[in-house]
């Protein structure tokens, strides 16, 4: 039976799950303040699709090297000590999640939910006219030192364990692999399944086929409220009136954990800032988007553009631009890269967006116990391009309560955080 679904939030999850829902059959209304054409989180990042990442961001170590990164302000890590309860709320919950139980459970689970992404992204960008600008050439996890070239291998062991396919390279190898680029490098894990692609192709195809076919988009326009009956949502309010819902789905990325709040559930959520600078005319361009290990910097060719993002800065709601980790992402490209100078990115202006960051690293995805209507798909950090598609199927199955193909998807439960 075709249902009124009402998304809070235009997002990458948000248009996925618009996008899974009229598969489905279902009458979609897509709520945003911002206006048609907008930017975010969705749009100036990285665009990388990776089974690699199967780590979450709670994970043995994080919480020591946020304290050594505490003081260096051009650090790729910080996060920025205030008087919070929040903060320290969530800081509290970050510490307890990073431990090796935690991440042996979720990583099958995140590499399910990667692997069955990339599958999606693969079939919608050749079903979609225009695509997204898919690219399946793999990730180069470059290393200028050994002991991270070291720490990159245990995690490839951990991905041959979950079969991953990874590969350790020497220099020479990465060289053979990706020709177009000279590299100061000592070698590499390359992973071949990741894949790279254009967010900004990405979120204007999805939305100009969701106009197609009749999804309903209402832009500048704020969620304010709910109204209800029991456990029932009737209708979310807005700033331009209610729009009523059989079903309502919050995709409002960092912002989620105050619109949960109104329904009385506790999604704990910190804004992971990050910067991209994106050369228009690189000197040198690869063909295999890499992560900088040591400097934590994503480097991804779009089409002629190359994009380089980076900084995890938990220091608030809030899009002010710090010169000085900029500064530190743009120094540490000629390290890795000689043929880039720092004066190549002169005229770069930084882009700036808010990862929405859950404190045990996983998404928010799921049914809340509290109410019969309501689903909440969030808390996708850095990786919500990757998990996008996945997380929108899924929330268009539990919809339709169709059984889910991913075990365990109760780690995501949208309340583990709701009764503690
Ligand atoms: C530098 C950088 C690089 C990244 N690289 C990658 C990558 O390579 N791969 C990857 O997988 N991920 C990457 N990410 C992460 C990814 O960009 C995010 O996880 C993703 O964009 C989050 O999407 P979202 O839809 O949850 O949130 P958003 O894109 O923030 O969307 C939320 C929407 O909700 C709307 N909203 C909020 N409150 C309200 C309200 N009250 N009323 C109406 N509308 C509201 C907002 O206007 C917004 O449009 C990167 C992020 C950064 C910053």
């Amino acid at each position: 039976m075709s249902k009124r679904i009402v998304i809070i939030g235009g997002g990458i999850i948000g248009l996925s799950s618009a996008w899974h829902c009229h598969q489905r059959g279902h009458h979609v209304t897509v709520v945003d303040r911002n206006p048609d054409q907008r930017d975010g989180c969705s749009f100036g990042n990285a665009g990388m699709i990776v089974p690699s990442h199967f780590v979450p961001l709670a994970a043995p170590g994080m919480i020591q090297l946020g304290l050594k990164w505490m003081w260096n302000p051009e650090s790729p890590f910080y996060i920025r000590p205030r008087a919070s309860w929040d903060l320290l709320a969530w800081l509290w919950k970050f510490k307890q999640a990073c431990n090796s139980r935690h991440v042996n459970q979720a990583a099958p689970l995140l590499r399910d939910m990667h692997l069955a992404s990339r599958e999606c992204f693969d079939r919608l960008n050749s079903e979609l006219p225009g695509g997204f600008g898919l690219m399946k050439h793999g990730l180069l996890m470059l290393c200028r030192t050994q002991s991270s070239l070291s720490e990159e291998v245990e995690t490839a062991k951990l991905a041959a364990k979950l079969n991953v396919d990874a590969q350790v390279l020497d220099a020479e190898a990465v060289t053979k692999l990706d020709p177009n680029i000279d590299m100061d490098i000592r070698g590499a894990v390359y992973y071949p399944q990741d894949c790279h692609l254009s967010p900004n192709r990405l979120m204007a195809t999805l939305q100009s086929r969701l106009v197609d076919a009749g999804c309903q988009f209402h832009w500048q326009t704020e969620w304010t409220g709910f109204t209800s009956n029991g456990d029932q949502i009737k209708s979310i309010r807005t700033n331009a009136g209610d729009v009523e819902a059989d079903e309502v789905l919050v995709c409002g990325g960092v912002w989620s954990e105050a619109i949960a709040q109104q329904l009385k559930i506790s999604l704990p959520m910190q804004a992971g800032k990050g910067y991209s600078l994106t050369l228009e005319e690189p000197c040198q361009q690869p063909s295999i988007c890499s992560i900088l290990t040591e400097a934590k910097v994503a480097v991804t060719p779009i089409g002629s553009s190359l994009r380089f993002g980076g900084t995890m800065e938990i220091a608030g709601l809030n899009e002010s631009i710090s010169q000085s980790r900029v500064r530190g992402i743009v120094q540490s490209i000629p390290k890795y890269f000689p043929k880039f100078r720092a004066e190549d990115f002169a005229d770069c202006q930084p882009w700036v967006g808010l990862r929405p960051c859950s404190p045990d690293g996983l998404p928010y995805l799921g049914r809340s116990s509290r109410w019969r209507n309501l689903v909440i798909s969030t808390g996708h950090a850095m990786m919500g391009i990757s998990l996008s598609m996945v997380s929108g199927r899924i929330a268009s199955e539990i919809i339709d309560d169709v059984p889910p193909e991913i075990p365990n998807l109760g780690l995501l439960s949208p309340d583990r955080f709701s009764n503690r």
